[in-house]
């Protein structure tokens, strides 16, 4: 058996909710009266878009899209495929994305490449966390909730091989 990882608390729930109560007031700012499509990426992002929603007074639809990424563990390859689509017509719409973590910035990018070529009304990015000294690949997060450290991070939806993401905090995976 390999030994129990080591979690320590990086920002608590209640960070959390403070986090997520701001970036809902500026999006509430700038989506009146749209009708956007937010489209989340599973699975990590299934909790933050939860939350978030339920803080918009607006109409909105809600997807998620589901991507691969070969490699597996702790860092994603680059090499990147949509295993789960859209149902919703993305064509002429306000589309924005929720994401759960953007660190080397290659999902991001392809993702939000994919979307672009079907041609939405506007584009924009949502992400609860960024860890920017990782990136491979520039990206304009449009609302952003934490900056982190370089650590890896489980918790409030993000993962460790499919474990933690029922943790209420944002917690550091120690090594
Ligand atoms: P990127 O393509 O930006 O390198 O990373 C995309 C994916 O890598 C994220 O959606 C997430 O699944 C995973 N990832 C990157 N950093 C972390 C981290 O600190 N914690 C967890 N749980 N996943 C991470
Ligand atoms: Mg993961």
């Amino acid at each position: 058996m390999s030994p129990q990882p080591k979690l320590r608390i990086l920002f608590t729930r209640d960070e959390i909710e403070t986090t997520v109560r701001k970036l809902a007031a500026e999006i509430r700012k700038d989506y009146q009266g749209r009708r956007p499509i937010l489209i989340g990426i599973l699975k990590g992002s299934f909790m933050f878009m939860a939350d978030l929603i339920r803080l918009l007074d607006f109409p909105l639809e809600v997807e998620f899209i589901r991507l691969s990424s070969y490699g597996g563990g702790r860092e994603s390859s680059g090499e990147i495929k949509v295993v789960q689509g859209l149902r919703s017509e993305v064509r002429g719409r306000d589309v924005l994305v929720i994401e759960d973590i953007v660190d080397t910035g290659l999902t991001t990018v392809f993702l939000l490449d994919y979307l672009r070529k079907k041609k939405p009304a506007s584009l924009k990015l949502c992400a609860l966390t960024d860890k920017p000294s990782r990136r491979q690949v520039p990206v304009t997060i449009d609302y952003l909730g934490f900056t982190l450290p370089n650590k890896f991070v489980v918790g409030y939806g993000l993962d460790w091989d499919e474990n933690f993401r029922n943790l209420p905090d944002i917690c550091i995976l120690e090594e």
